[in-house]
């Protein structure tokens, strides 16, 4: 079965302070219908805003954001547990940082514990252990941990779900004119030096960390999917039927592809 890294950002999974229950559970549910194709995992945001649902500290100083993850982590993967066990899909949690891939024997550790989940039909749901890590062992956001993950367990796509329909070439929530990349087989140039500009207050990332995400599995020959994660359509009808309607395909001039359909 072909393997694929499934992103999700604060972006979707946060409403009012709080986690969208409804977005969450439509995302389950598509993950439901994708495990019958492919073994998936999940990377997941949503922990600091989970955690303000039940203490309002300010998220935006460093122990503040580190309490919040602590405390909404469990609630995350609690909210995560009831929807799956709907589809009666058994999960497992793994909190990572950077320093988890700095030698060859941690990522082998770490791909052992994925194929371990995944043999015995397992999902597993990732997220930044962000807690009790300094900034420097830290990836920082989840578009860059999700591509490290993607590579790190041979997986043959990243899907990355985002609160727009992919990559323009202009910021859209600025520029009403703003035109979708359909497929790109290399980083416009200057597009990884840009600020980051999440759209989001939970969002760490914004389109930058999404282009690096790309930009790091197009030179290792990988693949990415960058589309809407409030509609899951577009998401639906490329990894089910292969069709490539909305959504941002990055991949390779020359990778051969049997997952994309253009
Ligand atoms: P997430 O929480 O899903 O990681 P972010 O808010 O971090 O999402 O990043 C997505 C946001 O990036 C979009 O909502 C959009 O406002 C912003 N953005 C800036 N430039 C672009 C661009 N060229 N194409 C698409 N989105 C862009």
């Amino acid at each position: 079965m072909q393997r694929i890294v499934i992103k999700v950002g604060s972006a979707v999974l946060t409403q009012n302070n709080n986690i969208a229950k409804e977005r969450m559970l439509n995302l389950v549910s598509l993950i439901a219908k994708v495990k019958k194709k492919y073994d998936v995992i999940l990377v997941t945001s949503g922990a600091v805003a989970a955690g303000y649902s039940a203490l309002k500290l300010d998220k935006r100083k460093q122990i503040g954001k580190k309490a919040l993850a602590a405390a909404g982590q469990p609630i995350l993967m609690t909210s995560y547990k009831k929807k799956f066990d709907i589809y009666g899909i058994d999960t497992a949690q793994i909190l990572l940082t950077e320093d988890d891939f700095d030698s060859r024997k941690r990522t082998k550790m770490f791909q052992e514990i994925i194929d371990a989940h995944l043999e015995n039909d397992i999902l597993p749901i990732v997220n930044e252990n962000d807690i009790t890590s300094t900034p420097e062992q830290l990836f920082g956001d989840n578009d860059t941990l999700s591509a490290t993950v993607t590579y790190a367990t041979g997986a043959d796509l990243l899907v990355i779900l985002s609160d727009i329909d992919g990559y323009y070439d202009k910021n859209p929530s600025e520029h009403k004119d703003a035109k979708l990349f359909k497929t790109i087989d290399t980083i416009p140039d200057g597009a990884l030096d840009e600020e980051s500009s999440p759209g989001n207050e939970f969002a760490t990332g914004g389109i930058v960390t999404k282009l690096k995400a790309a930009d790091f599995l197009m030179k290792r020959g990988g693949k990415m999917f960058l589309c809407n994660g409030f509609d899951l359509d577009s998401a639906e009808s490329y990894l089910l039927n292969s069709e490539h309607n909305l959504g941002t395909v990055f991949m390779p001039k020359a990778a051969a592809s049997n997952i994309t359909p253009s």
